[in-house]
């Protein structure tokens, strides 16, 4: 991930080492570069004309420093937009006052969603909370078995519908395992839903459906960074179709070129939460921002 743009954007801020001043020409000629490596990493194109104007514009009127040269100067303002653009400042989970709190996952299929459930409990955990996770997932054959397996792994348990009872309704499911939080002492909720390979009208009704019943404290979309512009996309349909209060970011493992995690924020306007790098339920962590950018200029 980011090795693409960590390259080009190396190199197009390597044009400007030795200058003593730069010109408005230098600004625009490395800006332009700048432009194209976030063009190819599939940064979504109002993102991209955005960056690219914040970088101008305060390339353009940057203050003669007498700590850093003009080109330091100008790696200092693309990273700085670069946190900016991911998030600004590390933003924390949104825990109730009053356990238990209830944290919604929501995304399509294969988003990574049920992987995220364990490794949410098992940080959780780690930070001195007892999470019980809620199986919502009733759709896909298999679901409520795979989440059970990753709580299992995470060493949580999992409240599942019971066997034999059908095909359930997903509402009942999320609304009964709040109360049995409640009843036994859990002081976090983490809500599984269902998920489908698009966006359709049916499961984003039931993704609100269950939003309105157990009143999240937040409700998390989860993408996979791997589908590049196709998340910018979906993230705008869960964000009209459901609402979430934060986003998590799958896969930044593989080798996607980086648009999802550059875009998302700027697109939907709510932060990334947290950033998952693996397959084992340890491959997950908070995202920084400033790490990000940090990785993302090399
Ligand atoms: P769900 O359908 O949204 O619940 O998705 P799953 O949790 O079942 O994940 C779909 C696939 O992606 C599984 O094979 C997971 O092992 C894999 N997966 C989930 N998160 C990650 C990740 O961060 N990195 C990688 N490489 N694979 C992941």
């Amino acid at each position: 991930m980011f090795d693409t743009l960590s390259d080009r954007l190396g190199t197009a801020l390597a044009g400007l080492r030795g200058k003593g001043r730069l010109s408005e020409a230098d600004i625009d000629a490395t800006a332009r570069e700048i432009r194209i490596a976030l063009l190819e990493a599939d940064v979504a194109l109002p993102v991209v004309r955005a960056f690219i104007a914040r970088i101008k514009e305060r390339a353009k009127g940057a203050e003669v420093s007498q700590a850093l040269n003009p080109a330091q100067q100008v790696v200092k303002i693309v990273n700085e937009e670069l946190i900016a653009v991911l998030g600004g400042e590390t933003r924390r989970i949104a825990l109730a006052k009053e356990p238990p709190s209830v944290i919604m996952l929501a995304g399509l299929q294969g988003s990574g969603k049920t992987t995220l459930a364990g490794k949410l409990a098992r940080w959780l955990k780690g930070q001195g909370h007892t999470p019980l996770l809620v199986a919502c997932d009733l759709q896909r054959p298999n679901a409520v078995n795979q989440l059970q397996i990753v709580g299992e792994r995470a060493g949580v348990t999992t409240f599942a519908p019971e066997p034999g009872n059908g095909v359930g309704d997903p509402v009942d499911v999320a609304r009964r395992g709040v109360a049995h939080a409640r009843d036994k002492m859990y002081d976090i909720v983490i809500v599984d839903t269902a998920g489908r390979l698009g966006v359709d009208a049916e499961l984003m009704q039931q993704a609100s459906d269950i939003r309105d019943a157990v009143r999240p404290d937040e409700t998390l979309f989860v993408v996979d960074a791997m589908i590049g512009q196709d998340a910018v996309a979906t993230a705008e349909a869960f964000r009209d179709g459901v609402g979430f209060s934060g986003v998590v970011l799958t896969k930044l493992d593989g080798d996607a070129r980086g648009g999802a995690a550059l875009s998302v924020r700027e697109v939907t306007g709510q932060p990334i939460l947290f950033a998952s790098n693996g397959e084992k339920l340890e491959d997950f962590d908070v995202f920084h921002p400033d790490r990000m950018a940090s990785r993302i200029l090399g």
